[in-house]
């Protein structure tokens, strides 16, 4: 226990080659392809060769757990699993369902997990927003509940159900909107899909970090090892996304604590560097929590 707390999640690992997976597409949570799973590492622009990114404890790269909408079954079995690794996760919550567990959820913040925003209501629809009318109604309630029973500080959000446009009009000027409603409140913003972040590039996409829902659409933990090896191929960080964890899967979006235990017994054998992702963030950029 010692070595993990003092490493993080990282013991002295082993790294294979990746597989190549291929799963489907849902209308939410958008996966990595196999065919983007391969091992050689990116190159830049240049066609330089892409150096390593020095990460604390000489860790090879960076993973951060987190647990959105702040679900009853992440108190009953994610921060059990996490407390008995001494790790710290990421929970997104809505305060519409966790308000009557609010004592049991500061308790958990005061044990050293981040609380994230992820709006009043989780509406997954937004073509009828303004910036304005987003912040007043969706950001601006939730930040004064998390102010309340968290403490004031700057947040880092998710966007509920992996949409990131907001208002209608052209793809590139609902993105904008909804980050001018993001930037002057949080830190940092996650998305749902993509590959594993360039620690290089975390500052300028700080509102559009990418991640994956590993288990969403199958129990299976082999898409989140196969995303895990490709950030330490390639020195990255990366972002999971985790919904109910529960005994037995139920249907879309459940973990079973079978495939949650094994991927956080996996990344325990490697030499990834666990934080919270506003810890993650801080730390590349610089900036204070
Ligand atoms: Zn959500």
């Amino acid at each position: 226990m010692y070595l993990q707390v003092l490493f993080g999640c990282a013991l002295v690992g082993f790294f294979r080659g990746v597989g190549a997976t291929m799963i489907g597409r849902r209308e939410f949570f958008t996966v990595i392809s196999g065919a983007a799973l391969a091992t050689a590492a990116p190159r830049i622009s240049s066609g330089q060769e892409y150096r390593p990114f020095a990460w604390p404890h000489g860790e090879r790269a960076a993973v951060s757990l987190t647990y959105d909408d702040g679900l009853d079954s992440q108190l009953e079995y994610a921060v059990p699993a996490l407390d008995r690794l001494g790790w710290k996760a990421t929970f997104f919550l809505t305060e519409e369902n966790m308000e009557k567990q609010v004592d049991r959820w500061r308790a958990v913040a005061r044990e050293g997990h981040e609380i994230g925003d992820h709006t009043l209501h989780h509406h997954c629809r937004l073509a009828g927003y303004s910036t304005k009318r987003f912040v007043r109604e969706e950001i601006a309630p939730t930040e004064r509940f998390l102010n309340a029973y968290f403490g004031v500080r700057r947040r880092t959000f998710a966007y509920p159900c992996g949409t990131i446009e907001l208002g209608a009009g052209g793809q590139r000027e609902g993105e904008e909107r909804y980050i001018d409603a993001l930037r002057p409140v949080f830190t940092a913003a996650r998305a749902a899909d993509g590959d594993p972040n360039d620690p290089r590039l975390v500052g300028r996409q700080r509102y559009q970090l990418q991640a994956i829902a590993p288990t969403y659409d199958r129990d299976d933990p082999q898409l989140a090892i196969d995303y895990l090896r490709k950030a330490l191929g390639w020195g990255r960080w990366a972002i999971l996304i985790f919904h109910d964890v529960v005994p037995t899967r139920l249907g879309d979006g459940d973990t079973s604590v079978t495939s949650h235990d094994r991927i956080l017994g996996w990344i325990a054998q490697t030499p990834l560097w666990c934080a919270p992702m506003g810890e993650v963030f801080s730390h590349l950029t610089g900036s204070v929590q």
